[in-house]
């Protein structure tokens, strides 16, 4: 497959840039719309100015199989800091401590690359709603060095939909996931305001965009959305809810992968509902329902696989030691 914005012109790629980094200016880059001005190092809740910073770039074997078969990976770009704050963040190293001087820029361009190189199938961009005028950025460097590779945009749902429309033709492939459905919740976890209500037209929007999920012959993905939906102990993320909005509001032929590897990580042990995994019978009764609407593809996870070991973000060339071996380029 040819990568969507390479189907663009690079002055229409540099264009989209910059409409972008004008947003910076007074900050609605998320839903947050903090309306601070970035590009004169005034912070909003994500804590970052107008230059990318990236805490991780490195090859990644936990995706879906049509991300990850064959030998490649994912070549996934960890952006710092985040637009949420959920207590059980697994990432809480990049995602909410104070964020450390990470790969910028033109780094990142070259970080794309190397992935390249190395043998990935896709470009991630983890945790990106924060920075995507940033991110724009740095794939017009990375397609003038020679990136051909498609994006997976990789995010939490919480995305301003100005911002998502400047990447439309340009991502490939939407993997959001969809963490509650109930709002008090989302802010009583995560810090999030009208999570429900952003999500979902987010989603929607990501949808029109590029439509369901595409695999081709090669088992690996050729755009279009997956949704995941990470199920929380409790009943707190709403599956019920969440999968009724994709089968009904989307479409069933959308695939949802829903993930098991809830770990009461970072505050989550201190919030007495958050503070166990999941039982077998709880992520029964999530498959279940996903049966039951009629979604046709349904990624699911062994509850002790070991795509579930935690990441380790102190060594940022290798945060996922158990996974496979990353390739040296
Ligand atoms: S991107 Fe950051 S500064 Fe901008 S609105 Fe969102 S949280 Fe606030």
């Amino acid at each position: 497959m040819v990568s969507a914005y390479l189907q663009l012109s690079q002055k229409e790629l540099e264009r989209r840039a910059l409409e972008a980094y004008e947003i910076y200016r007074e900050c609605c880059v998320c839903p947050r719309s903090c309306g601070v001005d970035r590009t004169a190092g005034v912070l909003g809740f994500c804590k970052l100015n107008d230059e990318l910073n990236v805490s991780s770039a490195t090859l990644h074997f936990g995706e879906e199989p049509p991300f990850t078969g064959g030998s490649g990976g994912v070549g996934n770009i960890f952006v710092a800091s985040c637009n949420l704050a959920c207590s059980y963040c697994q990432n809480y190293q990049i995602s909410q401590q104070e964020p450390r001087a990470g790969y910028s820029t033109r780094q990142v361009a070259e970080e794309m690359v190397k992935l390249q190189k190395q043998g990935a199938n896709f470009i991630g961009w983890v945790s990106p709603s924060h920075v995507v005028p940033g991110l724009l950025q740095s794939l017009c460097i990375a397609r003038e060095l020679g990136l051909t590779l498609p994006i997976i945009y990789n995010t939490n749902a919480y995305d301003a939909l100005p911002t998502l429309k400047l990447l439309d033709g340009i991502v490939d492939i939407y993997l959001p996931d969809i963490k509650y459905a109930d709002d008090e919740l989302a802010r009583k976890h995560s810090k999030g305001i009208d999570y429900g209500l952003h999500s979902k037209a987010s989603v929607l929007e990501m949808y029109r965009q590029v439509g369901p999920l595409k695999v081709g012959h090669s088992g690996l993905a050729e755009g279009g959305i997956l949704v995941r939906h990470l199920v929380l102990p409790n009943g707190l993320a709403g599956t019920w809810e969440t999968l009724c909005f994709i089968a009904l509001e989307l479409s069933a032929n959308v695939p949802v992968s829903l993930m098991s590897q809830y770990r009461p990580v970072h505050k989550a042990l201190d919030v007495p509902e958050l503070s166990r995994k999941i039982t077998a019978d709880e992520y029964q009764t999530a498959l279940d329902m996903a049966n039951d609407l009629g979604i046709k593809t349904i990624f699911a996870q062994d509850l002790n696989s070991e795509i579930h070991n935690l990441p380790d973000f102190d060594d940022i060339m290798r945060p996922f030691p158990l996974q496979k071996a990353t390739v040296t380029g």
